[in-house]
């Protein structure tokens, strides 16, 4: 097992010992169910060819079929995709959608590919990796560096290979394909609900307009930004890998997307203070840190002592590593965990599934209203074991997780291997 996914699944362990459940359940989700590693042919444009490694992780399925990103990148590898796809298993359960978790990748550059390249790409990776997907088996979505244009190419190839018309095979596809209006904005403003439904646990008031500093400004950040700049809270600090740009007086959320747009770094913003330094937004003071952007930012005691924040939350997946937990805790800063701040992704890819399936088009209302319900009462649950066990907002977050995916693995019976078929 890599040391990723064991340092992922110490937080699960402390939830499992706190709430007394058994070791012989929790130790189904200790391993993915399968992971099919590949190589995908790429034929570039000049002729040439090249191999490029692929994974496809289906971590646990108790509570249906898995689900989860892919992503291009070239540092991808095994132990990220089978630990992201352990997050996905417990962010599905905590959202209490049917899903179990699954994660896949490509180790590639994709700015160094032309479209007609990465088409070929996302057609390879399905071709490679058919035999474990499917709508009631496996069901990938978009992540880093891959966006509807590419679930657009996967459903296409998906559906030649299974011979019958596939779209809720995938998530996150083109509306015009049967995706779903309101997927794009649906992390961000998921983080949001999150962040004003945990307020008051972590320390920031019932009410009340509150500074907040934004590490990433791409999909889940800007989205995010607006959300909370419309509820009356002022982003005083913004990161994107150019820099940080920081205003006291709060930056003006569609100017900084207008110049992110034309200029492509937030740094061009008028006003304000602009540093390219990007890791200037940590230092930043506000009730509120926001990651969206990359993992690992917070990786141990020393990166904590960095911060000036009275709370976090966690857009990003695993911005903050297990090692720093207690010297967040013993500075009294509370974090919206990862699976809850970010589970508005995964929510409104279940409605397009359902969509779907269902052959009836959602509206963007209707998807607003599910988003609301599903964070909120994640929420709710969370808040109960906080106060049962007395424990921190992420403990609590597993815990309530594990209850779930413990209830499916006892009901499947003694059968050890269920869900691979
Ligand atoms: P994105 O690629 O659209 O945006 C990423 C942003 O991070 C960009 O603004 C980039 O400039 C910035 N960035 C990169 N390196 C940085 C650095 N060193 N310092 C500051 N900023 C930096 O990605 P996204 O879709 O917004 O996702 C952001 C995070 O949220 C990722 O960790 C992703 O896994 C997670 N997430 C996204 C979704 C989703 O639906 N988009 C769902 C769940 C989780």
């Amino acid at each position: 097992m890599s040391e990723l996914l064991e340092a992922a699944q110490q937080r699960m362990e402390r939830a499992a010992e706190l709430i007394g459940l058994e070791q012989e359940v929790v130790s189904h989700l200790l391993d993915p169910i399968e992971t099919l590693a590949a190589s995908v042919r790429l034929r570039r444009d000049d002729g040439s060819a090249v191999s490029l490694k692929a994974w496809r992780c289906r971590y646990n399925s108790s509570l249906g079929p898995t689900k989860g990103g892919i992503r291009f990148h070239p540092s991808v590898h095994l132990g990220e995709v089978e630990t992201l796809a352990f997050l996905m298993t417990m962010k599905c359960a905590l959202m209490g959608l049917p899903f179990g978790g699954g994660k896949g990748g490509v180790a590639v550059d994709a700015h160094d590919l032309s479209t007609m390249e990465m088409e070929r790409v996302a057609r390879g990776y399905v071709r490679a990796m058919a035999k474990i997907l499917g709508p009631d088996r496996d069901v990938p979505a978009p992540d880093v560096a891959t966006g509807e244009r590419e679930m657009a190419w996967m459903v296409s190839e998906y559906s030649e290979i299974a011979g019958s018309i596939q779209r809720h095979a995938f998530t996150g596809k083109p509306v015009a394909l049967g995706g779903m209006p309101g997927r794009t904005p649906a992390t961000g403003r998921g983080g949001h609900i999150a962040l004003e439904a945990m307020r008051d646990l972590a320390g920031l008031g019932e009410e009340g307009g509150l500074t907040i500093a934004l590490q990433g400004f791409g999909n889940a950040g800007r989205w995010f930004a607006r959300a909370a700049e419309n509820a009356g809270h002022s982003i005083v600090a913004v990161a994107d890998s150019s820099g940080t740009i920081t205003d006291s007086d709060g930056l003006d959320i569609d100017e900084l997307v207008e110049v992110k747009n034309e200029k492509g770094k937030v740094t061009a913003y008028g006003d304000g203070d602009a540093s390219d330094d990007p890791e200037k937004v940590l230092s930043t003071e506000c009730d509120v840190l926001v990651f969206a952007a990359l993992g690992g930012v917070i990786a141990d005691e020393e990166d904590v002592k960095a911060l000036n924040c009275k709370a976090i939350v966690e857009i990003a997946n695993r911005p903050i590593l297990p090692a720093a937990d207690s010297a967040l805790a013993d500075a009294g800063i509370e974090v919206v965990p990862d699976i809850l701040a970010n589970g508005g992704g995964v929510t409104v890819s279940h409605a397009e599934w359902v969509q779907g399936r269902q052959g009836i088009d959602w509206d963007e209302e209707d998807v607003s209203d599910y988003l609301e319900q599903k964070i909120s009462d994640a929420a709710d649950n969370v808040r109960e074991v906080m106060q049962e066990c007395d424990t921190d907002m992420r403990t609590a977050a597993y815990a309530v997780a594990l209850r779930r995916l413990c209830a499916a693995i006892s009901a499947h019976g003694t059968r050890a291997d269920f869900g691979k078929s």
